[in-house]
């Protein structure tokens, strides 16, 4: 039985061939995705994103990848920021090369892709102790640790870089949760630290 959701992103489709996909995307239930920089602006970005590849093709830390049908019919072959894989040194390729500007130019200082959250389910530092390699990592002092020597994220500094959630070790440390599972996860700002495991 088709399930309500996936009734919604089915017929998205056709909404979106009517209205237009900017327009669309205001109307149709979505999941929040994380973005390359400068296209936090979710229905601006639907709106001009060609799905040209540019942007992943250009990223020199290879974060970048590709939205899947699962995320939504408007979503589909969108780029995905992508952490697990790497992270962003905000070098503006990516914006560069975007020919429509759905990627628009962003100031380095003020650009947040999105905030990371711990994991204390999942972080060693909280279950048992020692790690301090995402404090270490992190080139804003965003993270802090508190006197147990567990981290946290001040949410002020964060901008989503990513580069957290790319070198958390809790993967390797707990191969039996398996998948892409980190103890450190950016989310998009809206979600508030909700949404991934
Ligand atoms: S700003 Fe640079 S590192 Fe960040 S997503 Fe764009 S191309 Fe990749
Ligand atoms: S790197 Fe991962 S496991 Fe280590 S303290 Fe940070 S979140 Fe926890
Ligand atoms: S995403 Fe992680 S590494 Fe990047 S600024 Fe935020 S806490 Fe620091």
């Amino acid at each position: 039985m088709t399930s309500r959701r996936t009734f919604l992103k089915i017929t998205g489709g056709a909404f979106a061939l009517v209205l237009g996909l900017g327009e669309a995307a205001k109307i149709l239930p979505r999941t929040a995705l994380l973005r390359p920089p400068g296209g936090q602006d979710e229905n601006a970005f639907i709106a001009r994103c060609l799905r040209c590849d540019r942007c992943r093709s250009v990223c020199p830390t290879a974060v970048i990848g590709l939205a899947n049908l699962a995320d939504g019919i408007l979503d589909a072959r969108t780029p995905v920021m992508k952490f697990h894989l790497g992270y962003c040194n905000f070098c503006n390729q990516c914006v560069a090369v975007c020919p429509t500007q759905a990627l628009k130019p962003f100031d380095r200082e003020t650009v947040k892709i999105g905030l990371a959250t711990v994991k204390k389910d999942i972080c060693i530092a909280w279950d048992a102790s020692g790690c301090t390699v995402c404090m270490n990592a992190c080139p804003y002092q965003a993270i802090l640790l508190d006197g147990q020597g567990r981290p946290s994220v001040d949410p002020q500094k964060c901008n989503g870089c990513g580069i957290c959630e790319k070198v958390c070790p809790a993967l390797v440390m707990r191969s039996y949760i398996g998948g892409n599972v980190r103890g450190i996860v950016v989310t998009p700002i809206a979600t508030r630290g909700e949404g991934r495991v």
